[in-house]
């Protein structure tokens, strides 16, 4: 046969690309500059030399939830690990979503929560942010009391605006609907604020977390939810049994033992990013929005160009110029200080030259 029964959902469906090409300063995926430290990279060493290969992985990676539950104040029950926070967020659209069920969002923000939707036929209700991209708390909860929203996703901070979510609006949401309301905490270590407090009493509450960013574990994939026992056994019901393999969970043990490791390289990323904040914002031509994550988004005219100019100083940073509400903004992540100054010195660069071109055309 030269067909095939081609799924007309899929027509419009463009695969995720990350863009994501070789350079030398590479701050576009908020990844952490720092790979995982010796001592824990020695000790998984170690451990791994008595893994059993030819044995299916624990299924739900028991021996990691009961050290992330215990670190946390919570039960097994309350804890579910998974292949990156990725999948914890298909599973989230798989078990609250689907035909006949409405995911609330709140743009700009993580593009895969409204691609999960498309994927599992869930209607999408958008609450755009306001200009300063704090969320438009007034317009979520006069949707919400309509009482047709199943899940509503919000990013503290947001990527890749960069803000967190006030903790009396996430408390005033929880409290005025049935919804599940999953707060995903991918960058919450480099705000040091977290909502955990308020799931004492918020059954619909869901915090997602990831090793992906200030665990340095981008490469291994695995991130966890923190919920109600009822709330996780949903998820069970729709994941994928041997998500996470034996050497990932191997690996969260170690790297979650030792996590006080992290803490100087997470000290180390806050301060850069506020000495690169006052570096930007010093650079004429650049906006720069506060940020309490990792990665910095900045507004510039012709962000596209400069996007191609910084790669041609080995600077690959995520141009988001082209999607809704983003125009001209490009995000960059936090870096080690060469990576930092190179950004500085490659934007102001750019700027040099505009002012020089302008400057052409007057005469
Ligand atoms: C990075 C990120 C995640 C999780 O990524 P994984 O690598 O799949 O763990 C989740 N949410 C947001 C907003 C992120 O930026």
């Amino acid at each position: 046969m030269d067909n095939v029964r081609f799924n007309p959902r899929l027509a419009d469906i463009v695969p995720y690309d990350p863009k994501y090409l070789p350079a030398e300063h590479m701050i576009s995926a908020n990844e952490s500059p720092y790979n995982v430290p010796d001592e824990i990279r020695y000790e998984v060493r170690k451990r791994l030399k008595r893994l059993d290969y030819n044995r299916y992985p624990d299924p739900l990676a028991n021996e990691l939830r009961d050290i992330i539950a215990d670190a946390n104040g919570l039960e097994r029950e309350n804890v579910l690990v998974g292949n990156g926070g990725d999948e914890l967020l298909f599973n989230t659209a798989l078990a609250f979503g689907g035909p006949g069920r409405t995911f609330l969002n709140c743009p700009p923000t993580f593009s895969v929560y409204e691609a999960n939707a498309e994927l599992t036929g869930t209607a999408v209700v958008n609450i755009p942010r306001l200009p300063n991209y704090r969320i438009d708390e007034m317009a979520v909860l006069t949707r919400v009391a309509k009482g047709d929203i199943d899940f509503i996703i919000l990013t503290s901070p947001n990527n890749p605006t960069g803000q967190l979510v006030s903790d009396t609006f996430i408390r005033h949401l929880l409290e005025s609907t049935d919804a599940l309301v999953m707060v995903d905490e991918a960058y919450g270590e480099f705000s040091r604020a977290t909502c955990r407090p308020l799931l004492q009493g918020h059954k619909n509450l869901v915090i997602l977390r990831t090793f992906s960013k200030a665990f340095s574990c981008a490469g291994v994939r695995l991130g966890y939810l923190l919920g109600d026992a009822e709330v996780i056994s949903e998820y069970l019901k729709v994941r994928q049994p041997y998500s996470v393999d034996a050497v990932s969970q191997l690996i969260g043990c170690t790297v979650y033992e030792n996590r006080q490791l992290f803490a100087p390289a997470i000290t180390s990323i806050i301060m850069q990013r506020e000495h690169l904040m006052e570096e930007l914002e010093a650079t004429e031509g650049v906006h720069v929005y506060p940020s309490d994550a990792n990665f910095i988004l900045l507004q510039m005219e012709r962000a596209d160009e400069a996007w191609e100019k910084l790669y041609e100083q080995g600077v690959l940073v995520r141009d988001f110029s082209h999607t809704p509400m983003l125009e001209d903004c490009l995000r960059v992540s936090v870096g080690t200080e060469k990576d930092n100054k190179a950004l500085v010195k490659g934007l102001r660069k750019i700027m040099r030259e505009r002012r020089r071109e302008s400057a052409e055309i007057v005469e």
